[in-house]
């Protein structure tokens, strides 16, 4: 009768501990893509005191899966969204989880829900940070459009297949999108991450209609930390992150994997883009 209060105020005093985190206490993030890059930023969101997350995805957890994501045989069959839930309200009892089952791009109302024109806008209107951890460039747009008309910043990471690299930008809503970074690159004015545009890496299971995506989990969360830092700074400093930035992150040298290093690059608004006036 006594652990259970003892734990909830060791849970509320995570700001006293940590005070870089103290900012997350009362925020609203929402996470697009509960993968093997977007489970682990919202498992260590929790841990660091974000008081509400909202994540949202159709996929379920299978055992083929697992080896990429940071839950085991316990959640084997669940929805992700579902899985993430359960395991961060049992373990951080101050955070609230919102899981939303939905598929990004559905027009029509699936699985109970309405389309993206009824699901999507009050997940920006309540959020203070958005995060895009679908690894679609097409959905990358879409939910960059809706950042930038709601006003808020989006924070984009995706891993290149062959996973030598990654990119963990923050696209901020008067600023640089998803678009101007590819004319940045065209440009010359940004470097592409190591392994762009390589699909060497991708193999086929047996069994798995698709082919898959062959990066290692270890690798993966170089991605999911750096945006969950970077969401700490913006929460925390946003007059310093008025221009929308590019981290590119180097895992491998093209014949060995190498210490993680970052390049960090501004991303202004392209001319060519015309998303800004
Ligand atoms: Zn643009």
């Amino acid at each position: 009768m006594i652990i259970v209060p003892t734990l909830r105020a060791g849970a509320t005093d995570i700001g006293a501990r940590v005070p870089s985190v103290r900012i997350l206490k009362d925020k609203v993030i929402a996470i697009f893509g509960m993968g093997a890059i977007g489970a682990p930023v919202a498992i260590e969101l929790a841990r660091n005191g974000c008081s509400h997350l909202t994540v949202i995805d159709h996929d379920i957890v299978e055992p083929g899966n697992s080896i990429r994501w940071p839950l085991g045989a316990t959640a084997w069959g669940m929805r992700k969204t579902t899985a993430v839930k359960h395991h961060v309200e049992s373990e951080y009892p101050s955070v609230e989880v919102e899981e939303i089952h939905h598929a990004v791009g559905m027009a029509a109302a699936a699985d109970g829900n309405g389309g993206d024109h009824s699901v999507l806008p009050p997940i920006f209107a309540k959020a203070d940070v958005v995060i895009n951890a679908t690894a679609s460039s097409g959905i990358s747009r879409l939910l960059a459009d809706h950042c930038t008309s709601a006003g808020k910043p989006m924070i984009s990471l995706f891993g290149t297949l062959s996973l030598k690299g990654g990119v963990v930008a923050a696209y901020q809503p008067k600023s640089g999108c998803p678009t101007c970074r590819e004319f940045a690159y065209d440009k010359g004015l940004i470097q592409k991450a190591p392994g762009s545009g390589e699909i060497s890496a991708l193999n086929q299971p047996a069994g798995c209609a698709e082919l898959t995506f062959t990066g290692a989990s270890f690798d993966l969360h170089e991605l999911s930390l750096d945006a969950v830092r970077l969401t700490g700074d913006i929460l925390s400093q946003p007059a310093d992150f008025k221009e929308s930035l590019v981290h590119t992150l180097t895992l491998h040298d093209g014949i060995k994997r190498v210490p993680p290093s970052c390049r960090v690059d501004g991303l202004p608004p392209m001319k060519e883009c015309g998303c800004q006036p």
